[in-house]
């Protein structure tokens, strides 16, 4: 279980409006992004949402890929989790020329406990003065905060604001 949870896949599958490149598992020197890189003629969609882990010899493949996908292309990340969001937070360029559209938060209820991870749109927090919207506890109602500093985990949408 464990081994297929962090075994890395990626998938393309064309849908009406996007080429669609689903990655999960552990982004290592492992990791064959080719299929990404054979894309460009239609908008690219990079779901991200099963992403465990990047470790630095995977952000060097990563980025190689990146670089290589077509500037004239419509590059979007969708469901980015917090491994993908931390190391766009610390590496410039790590998603190339494309937009990170949607992202994950790992959430905290300081009042029960309760842990979620959020999805939410970068828009939204843009809209918003480069904060996440009031996210109300689903155990409890209060308001969750970001189990990290919301600054530093945000800082990718102050970047482009
Ligand atoms: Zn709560």
């Amino acid at each position: 279980m464990a081994s297929s949870r962090n075994s890395f896949t990626i998938d393309v599958t064309a849908e009406a409006d996007a080429d669609v490149v689903t990655v999960a598992g552990v982004i290592d020197e492992n990791a064959d992004l080719t299929p990404l890189i054979q894309l460009g003629a239609r908008p690219i969609r990079v779901h991200l949402r099963g992403v465990r882990r990047i470790n630095s010899f995977g952000v060097r493949a990563w980025m190689d890929s990146i670089r290589r996908v077509p500037i004239t292309s419509n590059l979007t990340f969708v469901h980015c989790p917090p491994p993908v969001v931390d190391q766009c937070n610390m590496v410039s360029g790590f998603l190339g020329h494309g937009t990170l559209a949607s992202f994950y938060a790992p959430m905290t209820c300081a009042e029960c406990d309760e842990q979620i991870d959020q999805l939410f749109e970068t828009e939204v927090c843009r809209a918003n003065g480069g904060k996440l919207p009031l996210t109300p506890c689903p155990r409890c109602g209060r308001p969750m905060e970001v189990d990290d500093l919301e600054e530093q985990y945000l800082l990718f949408v102050r970047d482009t604001m």
